[in-house]
């Protein structure tokens, strides 16, 4: 399998869409596509990004997912400024170096820092926006969810259950919308490489067994994420709704012989 940049080109003219947790990783390659397909794109996060890496059209807005109050005035300002509301990338997430610990040793406030924007965050902005989807009649919502929603790892005993949340979200959310135009799916990366997972490298030392764990041999790029989620927003995917896209290089195929 060639390692190099590929893409289908899509037509996000005329579209609107959010991108939370859109400064870094998984997000802001999910920007960038976007913003080459013509959509407005506003990244949504709580840190500014870099401004040399979000493309130029790519309108910021600063913002704690975790909070209520926050992203009731973003999803407002978002459609007072462009009036609609395409889509919503529910992204922002965390796996911080001191979740890393049987569930009896990890500390309150970590659990609660991560139930609170990974699970919270996804609930609140999908609450806001969807009142404008429903009456728009059309809508896509995508939770980043991960490979460890579906399956164990050493110390994720937070991590991967809330991720698992994220994917069950969707279905709920597509079964309930279903009716009105809105249309809810997951994606589940692999290891992708992004700052959330060097650090995490660095904390468990080298990433050469990491990259052998997925049968293609290497870890996933952050453009690959991008390409099935530009898919999965657009009209092309129109009959799919409540599904979880595993895109992960074979790691959820992984067998007794995958190496
Ligand atoms: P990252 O750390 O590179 O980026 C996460 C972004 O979220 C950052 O810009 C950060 O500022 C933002 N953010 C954090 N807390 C926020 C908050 N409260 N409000 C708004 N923004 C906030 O991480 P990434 O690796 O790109 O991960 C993105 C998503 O993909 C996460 O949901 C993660 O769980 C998921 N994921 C990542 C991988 C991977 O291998 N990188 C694999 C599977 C799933």
């Amino acid at each position: 399998m060639k390692n190099e940049k590929a893409m289908v080109r899509y037509d996000y003219s005329d579209r609107v869409v959010i991108v939370t947790g859109g400064g870094s990783g998984i997000g802001l390659g999910i920007c960038q596509a976007f913003a080459e397909s013509n959509a407005t794109v506003i990244c949504v996060d709580i840190d500014q990004p870099d401004s040399t890496e979000l493309p130029d059209q790519v309108v910021f807005y600063h913002c704690d997912v975790s909070d209520q109050e926050q992203c009731s005035s973003t999803v407002r300002k978002v459609i007072d400024r462009f009036g609609r509301i395409d889509a919503l990338i529910n992204n922002a997430g965390i796996q911080p170096a001191d979740s890393y610990h049987p569930i009896d040793e990890l500390p309150e406030n970590v659990f609660d820092r991560m139930v609170g924007i990974n699970f919270r965050g996804y609930h609140l902005m999908a609450r806001n926006v969807i009142p404008q989807m429903k009456q728009q009649q059309r809508g896509v919502i995508c939770n980043i969810a991960s490979g460890q929603a579906h399956r164990t790892a050493r110390h994720v005993g937070v991590y991967g259950p809330i991720k698992a949340a994220n994917i069950m979200q969707a279905k709920q959310w597509a079964v309930e919308y279903a009716r009105m135009g809105i249309r809810v799916v997951s994606v589940s990366p692999g290891a992708i490489d992004t700052p959330m997972v060097r650090a995490s490298l660095e904390a468990q030392g080298g990433g050469e067994a990491l990259a052998n764990r997925h049968p293609v041999g290497r870890i996933g790029r952050v453009d690959e994420v991008a390409n099935a989620v530009m898919w999965l927003c657009s009209d092309s995917a129109s009959f799919v709704t409540g599904a979880d896209l595993e895109v992960d290089g074979g790691l959820g195929a992984f067998g007794a012989f995958a190496d």
